[in-house]
């Protein structure tokens, strides 16, 4: 059995990410979701889905919708907010505070704030 010691995620919301396998391979997009659990993210834009939503919900006619479902984790690369690139992240630790490192530029990669 595999023990995660770090706790930080290799990839959060708000995150810029390139897709690397799948059907929308190259394309990059920003993380809504992480499921922490399942190991998958759901980008924007990446892996649409149509749903035909019937009568019942909208009330009148049906309509297809297209709904981005989660890839798996292991398929997105993070794309460095410093030197726009690709990248692995590394982690830094300095006293409580774990920092995600890129390791092309070596520069933390901070969160970017996001507002409601
Ligand atoms: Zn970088």
């Amino acid at each position: 059995m595999v023990v995660r010691l770090l706790t930080v995620k290799r990839i959060k919301r708000g995150d810029n990410v390139l897709v690397l396998l799948g059907k929308d391979q190259g394309k990059s997009g920003v993380v809504l979701r992480v499921l922490t659990k399942e190991n998958r993210v759901l980008v924007e834009g990446v892996n649409k889905v149509k749903r035909h939503i019937g009568k019942k919900v909208t009330g009148s006619e049906g309509t297809i919708l297209e709904i981005p479902k989660p890839i798996d984790i292991s398929n997105v690369a993070l794309i460095c907010p410093n030197c726009k690139k690709p990248t692995r992240v590394s982690f830094k630790i300095a006293g409580k505070e774990k920092a995600r490192v890129c390791k092309k530029c070596r520069k933390e990669i901070t969160e970017k704030e996001i507002r409601k």
